[in-house]
């Protein structure tokens, strides 16, 4: 029996639990909206938090969003503790519980840690930001462990504070993320601006005095005056447990492609997994949790009816000078078709064509707009730029 949709919650207010609310609305509900959101903040772009907001000459309102228009009750420093799926209801941690039609599931992920100690600094959240600032302005010596996107940010904004910085890592960075090509080039610049590297095959922290330390497989100590970890994230799923709702394999909540979970129930964003080529598998960037809960807001109430998202993810990152934007698959192998630029190391457009007819488009330091950048890879064969 479908339940009718009058009263809708939203568990996490960052921008998966934001854009379903949008969603919902502008696929016409106009029934009570709830968002619960742990944090005790208004939605926050949290990709700001690793850029903009790291630098010395930081905008500190560069991870503010414009105000909602949702009209949503928002319970703001509250969190969902259970969930009853069949007398659907929503428990949250001051005792109170929220009953609904429909549930969005939007709680997002938290930090990996690699120890236990308080001074491994991590970057997930806008206090976590604010923390590590104040840690780089004042310590000359910072160690971040992670060659990821996050971890190289991180590295990048210490460095043009001034601080010496040596990354810990044990891939190439950035390869795992976009291939060979791309990180060598981010490589060049990262080592350019004074970044040390050092590999390892792990890597963990231990607590000496209170302060971190980094510790390498083969039992090097590397000490710095600010450590911080930049090694993955885990879904906030606990607060299902026992709901009857399980995590997947990867620990994400597997959903379908319009992001349906059960009946009355959707998912999107960070915690979520969408089906693929190869099985179900996060996407945890910022446009992708945007596209899923555009969908999964609207699959709430118009169910097949809703869009399906789009199949190409969009990504960014901003590091050591250069700022990288990407449409369609990754990582990338090979070598890439110049469309335009002249320097592939200072501003260029690249492409590059996969086996099954599909494209990824890249810009490196190049201006252009997201829809001509799409434009470029969904038609690879004869694409222009006009
Ligand atoms: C520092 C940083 C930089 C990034 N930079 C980029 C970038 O450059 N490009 C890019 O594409 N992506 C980037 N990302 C990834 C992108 O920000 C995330 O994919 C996106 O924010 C995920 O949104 P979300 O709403 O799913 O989850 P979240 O942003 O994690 O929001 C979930 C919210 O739910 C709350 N919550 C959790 N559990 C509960 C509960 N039980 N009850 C109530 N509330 C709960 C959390 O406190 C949180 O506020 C970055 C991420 C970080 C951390």
């Amino acid at each position: 029996m479908t339940v009718p949709l009058r009263r809708v919650v939203i568990v996490g207010n960052g921008i998966a639990g934001l854009t379903a609310a949008d969603s919902l609305r502008s696929s016409g509900f106009d029934g009570e909206l709830a968002i619960v959101g742990a944090e005790a903040r208004p939605a926050y772009s949290r990709p700001a938090l690793s850029k903009a907001l790291l630098r010395d000459d930081a905008d500190l309102a560069a991870h503010e969003l414009p105000p909602a228009e949702h009209g949503a009750t928002e319970l703001l420093g509250r969190a969902a503790v259970a969930l009853d799926v069949d007398r659907r209801r929503v428990a949250l941690d001051d005792g109170s519980a929220l009953e609904y039609d429909g549930l969005v599931i939007a709680s997002g992920s938290r930090a990996r840690r690699l120890g236990t100690g308080a001074d491994e600094l991590v970057l997930r959240t806008l206090d976590d930001a604010l923390a590590l600032r104040e840690r780089i302005a004042a310590t000359p010596d910072v160690v971040v462990v992670g060659g990821g996107p996050l971890g190289m940010e991180v590295a990048s904004g210490a460095l043009a504070a001034g601080c010496r910085v040596t990354l810990v890592t044990i891939d190439e960075p950035m390869a795992p993320h976009l291939g060979a090509h791309l990180a060598a080039l981010i490589l060049a610049s990262a080592v350019a601006r004074g970044l040390r590297v050092v590999r390892t095959s792990a890597a963990g922290i231990v607590e000496r005095d209170g302060r971190s330390a980094v510790v390498l497989a083969d039992g090097t100590v590397v000490e710095g005056d600010a450590v911080v970890s930049a090694v993955g994230d885990i879904p906030n799923t606990e607060w299902l447990a026992g709901s009857g709702i399980t995590p997947g394999a990867r620990g994400a909540l597997e959903v379908d492609s319009r992001g349906r979970l059960r009946p009355g129930i959707v998912a999107a964003g960070d915690v979520a997994a969408v089906p693929g080529s190869t099985g179900h598998a996060r996407s945890p960037i910022w446009h992708s949790a945007i596209e899923q809960a555009r969908t999964a807001g609207a699959a709430l109430l118009l169910g097949d009816a809703a869009p399906e998202p789009r199949a190409q993810p969009y990504f960014w990152t901003e590091q050591f000078g250069l700022t990288i934007r990407v449409i369609g698959r990754t990582p990338l192998s090979g070598s890439p078709e110049l469309v335009d630029g002249g320097d592939p190391g200072a501003s260029a457009l690249l492409r590059w064509r996969h086996e099954d007819g599909s494209a990824t488009a890249v810009a490196v330091n190049y201006r252009i707009p997201i829809p001509r950048l799409r434009r470029l890879c969904e038609a690879a064969p004869a694409a222009s730029l006009g």
